[in-house]
Order: C-alpha cells, then sequence, then structure tokens
C-alpha cells in the first residue's frame, strides 16, 4: 500500500510541527511561500548575540509547546526560564510596577493596585465599588472594554488591560473578543458572584498555579526550534514555494504551484486568515468569506543595543507596557538583557520595543531610520539610559496578528462546519487566526491537525 501524500501550506510552527508530527505516516510535504521558513519566529544577530524579533517565548503553563521541544531533544541546557517576571507601566508621567494579583490587568487585590499608583483616587474609588454595581446581563460574547469597563471603569481596561493585550494581539478592547482574548475572565464572568474580582479570586483558589516557570524560551533563540524541525524534515520542506490554489480532485487535492500541480490525499492550510480565505476559495467559499473577516493587525520590533555602561540605571524588570493613552510608538519593551539570564552576559544592554496596533499606523509609517531614532528616544527616557543606541535594527511583521473580535469563536465554528457541510474530507485548516496565538496553542493546533490528517487518511485508503 502506498504512504499518504499530506501537503502542510505554510512553514510557520503551526505547519512546521504539524508535518514533524506526521512525518512516519505520510509522505509529507511543506511548502512557504517566503525565502526564510519559521514564519514568525524568526532569530537575528544583534551586537552580537541572538535576539527573538518575533516571538521570544513560549508558555509553559500551556504544555504543548514544552513537549513539542523536548521531543525534539532540547533538554534542559537549552531551556531558559525568565530571571524575573516583574513588568512595569510606562503612565501617569513614570514606570510603575504592574499591581501583583491581576488577571490579563483586572485586578483582584485593591490595596495591591493602590501602591501601584496606577490608577487616581477617583478611579481606585470605582473599582473599589465593583461588587455594587448591577450586573448587566447581555447574551453571548461582548467586548473585552464593554465586560471589564462596566465592572471596573474605563481606567481599568485602558491602563491594564489594553497594555496587557496590546502586547499580544496590537488590538483594540472595543473589539477584542472578551470570550475569545480573555478566556479566564470570560469564564469567570459566567459564575455566580456579583463581583468578577471575586469570583476571579474563587477560580484562583480552585486552580493553584502550576510549579515551574510561566515561560520559557531556548538559549540561542527560537529560530533553533524551527531550524530543528527542517532539519529532521530534510528536503520535505520547500521554501519559496507558494501555493496558488488548492482544487478538488476525485478523492483527493490537487495543489497549485507557480509551475506545476501536485496531487494530494490530503492538505493542511496552516497560513494567516487572509492567505487562507484565498486558498479555500474555490474548494468551500462559505469558510472563505468567514476568514477574510478577521482584521489582522500590523506589527514591527526595534531591537536596541546599548553600551551597559548607559544602563546602569534601568529598572529591574522583564518589560515596559505603555498605554495607548500614553500617545506613544512604543507599545511595549522586552528588556531582553535582564529578562532572560543568557542575555545578561553583561556585553552589551539588549531591547526590544514593539510598535503598532490595528488602528494605529503612525509607527509603520515612518522609514526605519526614523522608526528606530524615535522608540530609541522613548526607550531612553522610559528605562533612564544614558546614551542612545549603538546598534538598532527595525523588523516589520505586515498584517501578522489575527484579531480576535467579538464573535471570533462562533466564528471559527462556522469555518469547520463549512468545511464539513462542503465535505472537504482530508482538507485541514490551523494557524494562529483560530484557537490561540501563542507558541504552544500553535504546537497544540499542530498535535490536533497531524490527528485528524492521520484519521482521514486512515479510513480514506
Ligand atoms: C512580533 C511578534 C511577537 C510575538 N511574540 C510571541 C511570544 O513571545 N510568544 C508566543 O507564544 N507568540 C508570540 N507571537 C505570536 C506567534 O509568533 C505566532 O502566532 C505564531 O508564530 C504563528 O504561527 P503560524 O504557524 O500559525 O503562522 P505564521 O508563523 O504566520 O506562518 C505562516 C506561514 O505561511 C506562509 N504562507 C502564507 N501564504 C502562503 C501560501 N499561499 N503558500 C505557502 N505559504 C504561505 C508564510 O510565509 C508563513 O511562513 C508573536 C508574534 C509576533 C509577530
Amino acid at each position: 500500500m502506498s504512504r499518504p501524500r499530506v501537503a502542510v501550506i505554510g512553514a510557520g510552527l503551526t505547519g512546521l510541527a504539524t508535518a514533524w508530527w506526521l512525518r512516519d505516516d505520510a509522505d509529507v510535504v511543506v511548502f512557504d511561500a517566503a525565502e526564510r521558513v519559521g514564519g514568525q519566529v524568526r532569530t537575528i544577530e544583534l551586537a552580537d548575540r541572538p535576539l527573538d524579533v518575533g516571538a521570544d517565548a513560549l508558555l509553559a503553563r500551556q504544555p504543548e509547546g514544552e513537549t513539542l521541544v523536548r521531543a525534539l531533544g532540547f533538554d534542559d541546557d537549552d531551556l531558559v526560564a525568565p530571571a524575573t517576571g516583574q513588568v512595569h507601566l510606562w503612565t501617569r508621567g513614570r514606570l510603575r510596577p504592574l499591581p501583583q494579583q491581576t488577571v490579563m490587568g483586572v485586578p483582584t487585590d485593591l490595596r495591591a493596585l493602590a501602591r501601584s499608583g496606577v490608577l487616581r483616587p477617583l478611579e481606585l474609588a470605582r473599582v473599589a465599588v465593583e461588587p455594587l454595581v448591577r450586573r448587566r446581563e447581555v447574551a453571548g460574547d461582548r467586548s473585552v472594554g464593554d465586560l471589564i469597563g462596566e465592572r471596573f471603569g474605563s481606567a481599568v481596561v485602558e491602563r491594564l488591560v489594553e497594555p496587557l493585550l496590546g502586547g499580544v494581539y496590537a488590538g483594540d478592547t472595543d473589539r477584542l473578543s472578551a470570550e475569545a482574548a480573555t478566556a479566564t475572565v470570560w469564564a469567570a464572568a459566567q459564575r455566580p458572584q456579583r463581583s468578577l474580582s471575586a469570583a476571579l479570586r474563587a477560580h484562583r483558589a480552585e486552580t493553584p498555579p502550576a510549579d515551574g516557570p510561566v515561560f520559557l524560551t531556548l538559549r540561542g533563540g527560537l529560530t533553533r526550534l524551527v531550524d530543528r524541525l527542517c532539519s529532521e524534515l530534510g528536503d520535505r520542506v520547500r521554501a519559496a514555494t507558494p501555493v496558488r490554489a488548492v482544487v478538488r480532485s476525485g478523492s483527493g487535492w490537487q495543489l497549485h504551484l507557480d509551475d506545476r500541480i501536485e496531487e494530494m490525499d490530503a492538505v493542511v492550510v496552516a497560513v494567516p486568515a487572509p492567505a487562507a480565505a484565498a486558498l479555500l476559495a474555490e474548494p468551500v467559499p462559505e469558510a472563505a468569506r468567514e476568514l477574510a473577516g478577521i482584521r489582522m493587525a500590523s506589527v514591527g520590533v526595534v531591537a536596541l543595543a546599548y553600551d551597559p555602561a548607559d544602563a546602569i540605571d534601568a529598572p529591574q524588570g522583564s518589560g515596559v507596557l505603555v498605554p495607548r493613552g500614553e500617545g506613544r510608538l512604543t507599545k511595549a519593551v522586552t528588556i531582553s538583557s535582564r529578562k532572560w539570564p543568557h542575555h545578561a552576559d553583561g556585553g552589551a544592554f539588549v531591547v526590544r520595543a514593539s510598535v503598532g496596533r490595528v488602528d494605529d499606523t503612525r509607527a509603520l509609517d515612518l522609514d526605519d531610520a526614523t522608526l528606530a531614532e524615535r522608540v530609541d528616544a522613548e526607550v531612553r527616557w522610559a528605562l533612564h539610559l544614558r546614551g542612545p543606541a549603538v546598534e538598532r535594527t527595525v523588523v516589520r511583521w505586515p498584517r501578522a496578528l489575527p484579531q480576535y473580535d467579538v464573535g471570533h469563536r462562533a466564528r471559527v465554528d462556522r469555518v469547520r462546519f463549512a468545511l464539513e457541510a462542503a465535505d472537504a474530507r482530508g482538507l485541514h485548516v490551523g494557524g494562529a487566526s483560530f484557537d490561540g496565538l501563542g507558541l504552544s496553542a500553535r504546537a497544540r493546533d499542530a498535535q490536533g491537525l497531524a490527528d485528524a490528517v492521520r484519521e482521514t487518511v486512515a479510513t480514506g485508503l
């Protein structure tokens, strides 16, 4: 019996990991449009050291990411946990510690919130009366800003929740889905407690945190993960090979490439929503229409290296978040030399600043040199650095981050339903536009996609 032929479209983490899990069960080939595979995982050299300029950590509390890394042979010597988890907010004129005991920025400890100085007295008083605020019953999903603003007032949304979500989605709290983007808060809001703070405290009491670090990364950069997947998959990974169309062909699928057509038994589409919409337009137009409705945020990273002598007054903490109301170009700063022990060698003080929001392109409209200059100045001011960066690199991520807008979960369900209704057997869809942007969510998705492919090809042959 011949082995099933499976195409994976997209060599980001989702696609590469899916192919890797399938490598013994099928003749699998991964196609990527870009010259460089890995999608939003990319490590560059800055000040003679590797620095991640896409994803820089995987969430260890979601185990599938670490499982994949270890299954690929990485061990404790390769994995690094952050040296500090202290995050600051740049708000009300200076850096203030992100209050302890918040869940996605939602406060559960009024005293800790007061101590942080993030809110003004009247705004704090508004938080204090949260248990007395009548709960509005809303059927179905609602925006993060609506749910949390109603309970705690708009200052909590603007100065705590938006900066935290901004780092993940570069989104707009008035449109992001509470159900999809703040799942723990959403689950707590479904509990009987009148106070959302109390519900979150009860939730936390029932689910004590697991041992071990919250985040992990790889010494030498996360590109090592991509490189390891690629070296194990060998010539099954084809870079610079865009897939132009997916077309039904008997019981299988045809892949239209620039110079040829390839026949496949199964296809996994693991590309961002706009590209997935284009590929599904012919075989499953209903799913394509839904995917085309997912908005994408363009973001950028400005990697900066400073002379360590200029950084002696820099705060001890892993990063700084900047609420949009502050009007800065910089949205967040990862202080890599403080966050990661392997960057703390004293040779250079390295930070990465993030810019760009779905509805704010001021930063990305600038040319690289101007953007780097202006972000450098903001970072210098915020971190009390004594001189300008000695090295600066801008990396742009156009239309990279999918927006989980209100109704996102229902939209994803409609895509899956459309695939079933069209009897698109052997055609599978995944990637960050569906069930989680983080690398650990991508690794989990990959396992699920590989299982689904195995099931269809096994029963189809
Ligand atoms: C700046 C930044 C920082 C981030 N930080 C973190 C972090 O710290 N932790 C974390 O967990 N996550 C982080 N993320 C999110 C995470 O990196 C992504 O969600 C994840 O890498 C997406 O993986 P993916 O495989 O689904 O898609 P992608 O990585 O987008 O890969 C999709 C691939 O599909 C290819 N493609 C598109 N169209 C076609 C076509 N027609 N034919 C063939 N190939 C095609 C593209 O070239 C691309 O390589 C960050 C993202 C960014 C941009």
